[in-house]
């Protein structure tokens, strides 16, 4: 094994996910970083989006408290009571989010996402799947939240998992100090970067952060870094950036940009993250009947064919 071997460095993983095939070439394991700085309204992983880790509760899972109390005994404050079905509830403004309940749980029910990992524990679970990567392209993703607000364990991870010769992704949302992102960008074989919207206003009312940072960070990659693989993704979402002149602005930037040519994607909306948003205490932030018109993508998709042509 490499002379490398990192079991120092440490970062906050909040999920591994195998045998993935839309997350950059191949087939690859995504390592999912916690802490994003967007707030993105459709985000379908909102438990990726604090910094620590944090507790979550699937009600369908709960034994029932005639069955079960060990998180009730666990829980110091007195946070979780029984609700009027027999199972538990979580006082979310009481919870100190001290996660013994989630140890306690014999059922699955209450689990904590967000789990310190070393570089050498993350990449083992990464190199089960070799043999994958070597017939398909594949290798590892790294993914969020965003993978460059965690930059030495983000940086390590690249570095080391490209001295085992594995390929590598990011996926980022480019909100994030460029020196820090400069430093992995060597070790980066596909960077998968989101562009939501040129509109600045509109941009921070529908993340949280006006767009001038990733626009400015995507030139500067551009400058640097001109022959990296860098695929633009764009979450097409009703009302925020469905229509056709939202689409050919982005053309317009990408086709300013410097360096070689980036490729282009859009990608549909869905609402698969919506059960995540309950059981971490959130609330889903965009109407539950908003639907993307299937017509309405299909001809954006066009637009984005061409450019890629
Ligand atoms: S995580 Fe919250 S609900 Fe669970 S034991 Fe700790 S304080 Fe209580
Ligand atoms: S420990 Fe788990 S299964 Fe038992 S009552 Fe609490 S949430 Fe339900």
């Amino acid at each position: 094994m490499s002379s490398l071997i990192d079991k120092k460095t440490t970062g906050t993983v909040f999920s591994i996910q195998k045998y993935s095939v839309h997350d950059g070439p191949g087939i690859r394991t995504i390592v999912f970083l916690k802490g994003c700085p967007l707030r993105c309204k459709w985000c379908s992983n909102p438990e990726s989006q604090a910094f620590k880790p944090e507790l979550a509760y699937n009600r369908n899972k709960c034994l029932g408290l005639d069955k079960c109390v060990r998180c009730t005994e666990v829980c110091a404050i007195g946070a979780i009571t029984e609700g009027e079905d027999g199972k538990i509830d979580i006082d979310r403004e009481l919870c100190a989010q001290c996660l013994d309940c989630a140890e306690a749980c014999p059922a699955g029910a209450l689990i904590t996402y967000g789990e310190e990992m070393t570089v050498d524990a993350a990449l083992k679970r990464v190199e089960e799947d070799e043999m994958f990567y070597a017939r398909s392209g594949g290798g590892l993703t790294l993914s969020g939240g965003e993978p460059f607000q965690q930059p030495e364990f983000a940086t390590a991870l690249l570095r080391e998992a490209r001295h085992r010769h594995l390929d590598t992704a990011v996926e980022t949302c480019g909100v994030t100090d460029y020196d820090e992102m400069k430093k992995a960008l060597p070790f980066v074989n596909t960077l998968m970067f989101d562009i939501k919207s040129m509109n600045p206003e509109k941009h921070k009312a529908y993340t949280g952060m006006s767009n001038e940072r990733p626009l400015e960070n995507l030139k500067r990659i551009r400058e640097d870094f001109p022959s990296l693989q860098v695929r633009v993704r764009t979450p097409i979402i009703p009302g925020f950036n469905d229509t056709e002149e939202d689409v050919h602005e982005i053309i317009d930037f990408l086709s300013g940009l410097p360096g070689d040519k980036v490729e282009f994607e859009i990608l549909e909306y869905h609402r698969m993250g919506q059960p995540k948003y309950e059981n971490t205490g959130r609330e889903y932030p965009l109407p539950l009947d908003l639907k993307l018109d299937t017509a309405v993508f299909g001809g954006l998709k066009k637009i984005v064919e061409a450019f890629n042509e």
